[in-house]
This record gives structure tokens, sequence and C-alpha cells, in this order.
């Protein structure tokens, strides 16, 4: 049986003041203790929410890490261990928005994920599909291609300690929501995909979907076989709507 996670990716959003009012509505908010709950603040507000979330069972992780791992002369990067220093336990690596605004490829998001486990974060793999590929009959050779680059490059194990988000980038911030079976049909594959290499892994992974949740959508896509819970953009700024959305995982 797989722990539901539902994570808020709160983007470029925020002010101190902001993220702070965010972090003391969510923590006043009812999630049932089935439900993993994490939250992905900007860099500069991370460790401010670590601290105000000590005392709870919320977690907290970055939007993104170097693909070094150690720290060293790269201005403006922020390696894996200096996020587990401070008192991260995740990283997103591989969003949509960083393929696209950051050009990263499927080998940098690689070299991140080393780097995240390396230092004792557990990484979100983000994979999806552009609208162009999924109109040409091509969303889950993408999506395989995107989890190969992990999965084939490091050995199927290091996905134990890992969870996939599947985001249909056509989805993301649209609110154009993948059908409950459109998305089941990707994590379905997704996990029979990892299964060619390891059963128990296949079977002990979370895969969350992505894309335009909210709480009105949420349980109907949680209540698909191979849905173990979802990564939220836009909702997850809104603490009753993202908590709304965590109840809907434990339900
Ligand atoms: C995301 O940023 O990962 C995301 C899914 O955003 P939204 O929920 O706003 O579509």
């Amino acid at each position: 049986m797989r722990r539901p996670l539902v994570a808020g990716n709160w983007k470029m959003y925020g002010t101190c003041a902001s993220i702070k009012q965010l972090l003391n509505e969510l923590t006043e908010q009812t999630v049932p203790n089935t439900v993993d709950v994490a939250v992905f603040p900007g860099l500069i507000h991370l460790q401010a929410a670590i601290t105000q979330v000590a005392e709870n069972s919320i977690v907290v992780g970055s939007q993104d890490c170097a693909v070094q791992l150690q720290e060293g002369a790269m201005t403006g990067e922020t390696s894996a261990m200096q996020l587990k220093d401070i008192g991260c336990s995740m990283v997103l690596v591989g969003h949509s928005e960083r393929r696209q605004l950051q050009d990263e490829t499927d080998s940098v998001i690689c070299r991140k994920f080393i780097a995240a486990q390396a230092a004792g974060l557990t990484p979100i793999l983000c994979v999806g599909e552009t609208l162009e590929e999924r109109e040409a009959g091509k969303a889950a050779v993408t999506v395989e291609r995107q989890v190969d680059a992990v999965l084939v490059e490091l050995g199927v194990d290091v996905l134990k300690n890992a969870v996939i988000a599947y985001e249909p980038v056509w989805a993301i911030g649209t609110g154009l929501t993948a059908t409950p079976e459109q998305a089941q049909e990707i994590h379905a594959q997704i996990r029979a995909h990892v299964e060619k290499h390891s059963a128990s892994v296949a079977q002990g992974l979370r895969i969350l979907y992505g894309g335009s949740v909210k709480a009105a959508n949420a349980a109907e896509l949680f209540a698909q076989a191979d849905i173990d819970g979802g990564l939220v953009g836009g909702a997850s700024l809104n603490a009753k709507e993202f908590s709304a959305i965590c109840r809907a995982a434990g339900s």
C-alpha cells in the first residue's frame, strides 16, 4: 500500500509575509495523518518555512538544485547538500517550466537527481508530454524517455527513494486537467515500464499527477489505481483549497 503524497509547488510566488501567512493557515487545516504533505516554496523562503513547520508533519522541499553536489565556485547555484543542511527533505527535478525556460535536458536532470539522492534528499522527477507530442500520439514514448533518462542511466533501485510526477505540459497552469482516464493510462504505463526492471520497485513507487489539480477534481483523479497523490501548483497557494486536495488524497 503506497502512502499518498500531495506536494504544493509555490513556484516564484510570495513574499516573506504571504508565505508565513499561507503556512499559518495551512497548519490550521486538518489533514489525515495517512497523507504526506510537502510544500516547495521559492529558495529565498525555504529556511523560514522549515523553521515555521518544525513542529508539524509538513515537509519542505526545494524547486531545484545544482547538478554539482558539493559547494564550489558556481555563482547563483544552490547545492543539494546546502538544501539538506538547512533541513530540506525533497527536491523537484525536471519540472517542465525548468525544461522549457532553463533548457534543462534529460542529462542535466539526471545529474540533479544523482546530486539530490547523494545529499539525502528525495527527488520528485517530473515528466510529461507537450500538447504537440500528445496530438502526435507520442505521450507515452515521451514520458518513457524522460523516465529512462534516470531509470536506464542509474538503475531501477534509485527509484526506491524517489517519486515520479506525471505532469502533462498542456495541463500545467492552463486550467485544462487530464481526465482521470487519461492520467491513469500514463501512470499505469509508467508503472508497467518500471515493472520490467523490478516488480517490487514498481509497486512501491509513488506516481503523482500534476496539472490544474483542484479540490473539485482531486478525488476523481486520486481514485485511480496508479495515482498516488498530486503535485499542485496554483491551487496550493490557497490553504483551504490545498488542504481539501490533501484530504481528497486520504479518502
Ligand atoms: C505545477 O506547477 O507543477 C502544476 C501542476 O501547476 P498547476 O497545478 O497550476 O497546473
